[in-house]
């Protein structure tokens, strides 16, 4: 073989726990002391991270005295715990650097029930049968899950190829196990496809330059041009979350003050939670053909750079500096992160530098606005939403909008805009394989 460079991945794989039901309370009371132990973190912050630098040894000595004071913490593994100390820690980092929100408080209702198992050697991962895997759970002992994917696992693993460890997530399908999974492979030689533009599309989920718009055959928008957050349900899906919704809002308003949430309506919020995630489950899936059929095809992706958590922000404004035009900024937050745009980016990064590729990012201002022909840069070449008509004289450009943007978004790349071209995960280029490599994290 003619490649000696080695390429470290991560990838995740997922699949599906068989829990008996004292297994699934177990994890649940794991998840809701992890949930607890959250919140914990984030009031003690509260109350002293504005004061004084505070260590992270602090925490971890208050987290080792809560776990013994309280018996609801103790359920949780001590790992787990540890865990939880280090997601919250990351949280305000990824916040400091700017890609993500402050951290806050974890509702009961809102967020997703998750334990972690961070040493991937404590799962003892066997494969016991053609579609099944027993791995250890911390306090819980061995359990099935679906084996969909061939893991490193046993004789087939090492220090380069193993799983590192994994993280317990319940949906409205129960309890799944993520593992990460770390290789090492060969890297792949360059990809010699042709480069192209690729927008988010007001007509189309995704506009490419060449022409080749990659939709889903389900309209982004409801009759009164609203966003549609629904749209990956059919009908009669959307007619019954309707009459969920409702039905929950009634019974939430019913309740007297103090009142427990009833049993009723706890069934009802996950009737309501089952028929989202069915709606993720399908976007996710048309994502991840969708990428890796342009990952195939094409050797250089130009997408915009943005930055969805910037643009919620600015919609929003400040109290002081309420955003302007929120209600139509918030809608087309609303439709991005609808269309989980930087999800589609991600899973373009890995797939493309899986083949060879390469996702690049340019400046995002002006590309609905310029005329991709002319280079003639006006806000009223956009007459609507969906129109391009260039005001230039002499030029009269007409486009379909979402066409005239991803040629802009190519063109920009082409001239040398480039904002950055990210690493997919984490490359490290190690030397040829007959040389025992030495192990750097
Ligand atoms: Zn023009």
């Amino acid at each position: 073989m003619s490649h000696d460079i080695l390429v470290k991945r991560q990838v995740g794989h997922r699949a599906r726990l068989v829990l008996s039901p004292a297994h699934v309370s177990t994890l649940d009371g794991q998840a809701h002391a992890a949930r607890a132990l959250w919140n914990m973190l984030h009031e003690w912050w509260t109350m002293v991270g504005e004061n004084r630098r505070v260590d992270l040894r602090d925490a971890d000595a208050a987290i080792r005295r809560a776990r013994k004071d309280m018996d609801f913490l103790a359920v949780l593994p001590a790992q787990a715990a540890q865990a939880v100390l280090k997601t919250y820690f990351r949280a305000w980092r990824n916040c400091w650097a700017g890609r993500a929100d402050e951290p806050t408080f974890k509702s009961r209702i809102r967020s997703v029930m998750s334990v972690d198992v961070p040493q991937g050697q404590h799962l003892n991962i066997v494969r016991v049968h053609r579609r099944w895997g027993m791995a250890n759970l911390p306090k819980i002992g061995r359990v099935r899950f679906r084996w969909t994917k061939d893991l490193p696992v046993g004789k087939r693993a090492n220090a380069e190829n193993r799983i590192t460890g994994a993280r317990l997530i319940k949906d409205a399908l129960g309890w799944h196990i993520a593992f990460r999974v770390q290789t090492l492979e060969a890297e792949p030689e360059a990809h010699t496809g042709p480069e192209v533009g690729v927008d988010v599309g007001v007509t189309v989920p995704l506009a490419l330059s060449d022409g080749n718009h990659q939709g889903h055959g389900r309209p982004a928008r409801t009759e009164d041009g609203t966003a549609d957050r629904d749209k990956w349900l059919n009908a009669k899906e959307k007619t019954k979350l309707l009459r969920l919704e409702r039905r929950a809002a009634q019974r939430k308003q019913h309740r007297k003050p103090g009142e427990r949430t009833s049993h009723r309506l706890h069934r009802t919020y996950d009737q309501i939670r089952g028929l989202r995630a069915r709606s993720t489950r399908r976007h996710q899936d048309w994502q991840h053909k969708t990428t890796t059929a342009l990952a195939q095809q094409y050797g250089t992706v130009v997408v915009e750079a943005l930055t969805i958590t910037n643009m919620t922000r600015s919609a929003k404004g400040t109290v002081e500096e309420p955003g302007a035009n929120v209600a139509q900024k918030s809608g087309l937050n609303r439709a991005i992160a609808q269309e989980a745009w930087g999800r589609t980016v991600t899973m373009l990064a890995y797939k493309l530098a899986w083949r060879g590729g390469t996702l690049v990012r340019v400046p995002a201002p002006g590309t609905s606005q310029r005329c991709s022909e002319c280079g003639f840069t006006t806000p009223g070449n956009r007459e609507d939403q969906a129109t391009f008509v260039c005001k230039k004289e002499g030029c009269g450009f007409e486009a379909n909008a979402d066409d005239n943007a991803a040629l802009n978004i190519l063109h920009l790349y082409r001239i040398g805009h480039v904002v950055e071209v990210p690493a997919a995960g984490r490359a490290v280029v190690r030397r040829a394989r007959r040389v025992k490599p030495t192990t750097e994290r």
